[in-house]
């Protein structure tokens, strides 16, 4: 009975995992953030600016940075300022990319998509640098988005949001769980009660309910005996 209910809890824990999956990428698919009035930030250090822009929308979210590298101080002039938006922890784009770590390039603009509801729990990059390649996905197509030229790639993200995925499955657990509840409740109660489990009936010496004819609860007929 025991090990049966743990086994159906974790069943319906990898299907919580498969919804969630399953509504991300329907968000990567059909949500996105074209029309939403993004939230920017320019902020300066001696040697570097960095533009960060945020569109936020149910679902989906996109993450812009623009960070150039000087080689010497070039902004004396400005006042240093550490960025008012925060790069959402799940991007690595406080990292910098190889090029920028070999000294190739001083520019790194990246762009994170993460997806899902309610939390983000999936992402991807389009490098930009690159011809707007895809990392950590699988591009199924593109799109046209309005007021731009160039098509939009739809992506199925691949890179998990370590605590929005866990949010998001729990969530959806609890849902698919909740009709299963009452049911799992009753039984318990009427086993504990010394009845049948499917109709309620007393339980007798009988291994069998006398009431509907299943057999009944091996623990009940232990206590009996
Ligand atoms: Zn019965």
């Amino acid at each position: 009975m025991n090990g049966c209910f743990f086994k159906r809890a974790i069943v319906f824990l990898l299907l919580g995992a498969t919804v969630t999956v399953a509504v991300a990428w329907g968000c990567s698919l059909w949500s996105f953030v074209w029309g939403v009035r993004g939230e920017g930030d320019t902020s300066f250090s001696e040697n570097q600016v960095l533009i960060m822009v945020q569109w936020k929308r149910w679902g989906a979210i996109s993450v812009h940075m623009d960070k150039e590298t000087f080689e010497s101080r070039v902004f004396d002039k400005f006042e240093k300022r550490a960025s008012r938006i925060e790069l959402p922890h799940w991007t690595d784009f406080s990292r910098p990319l190889r090029e920028s770590r070999l000294g190739l390039s001083g520019r790194e603009i990246r762009n994170a998509e993460g997806r899902g509801w309610p939390a983000y729990s999936l992402w991807y990059e389009i490098d930009d640098s690159h011809s707007r390649s895809v990392k950590g996905g699988i591009q199924v197509g593109t799109r046209h988005a309005p007021m731009q030229d160039d098509a939009v790639p739809r992506v199925l993200p691949l890179r998990v949001i370590v605590p929005g995925f866990f949010v998001d499955t729990l969530f959806y657990w609890a849902i698919l769980w909740i009709p299963f509840v009452p049911p799992i409740w009753r039984r318990h109660l009427r086993i504990k009660r010394h009845q049948c489990q499917f109709c309620g009936y007393p339980i007798g010496i009988s291994p069998a309910c006398t009431e509907c004819g299943k057999p009944v609860m091996a623990r009940s007929a232990k206590t009996k005996a």
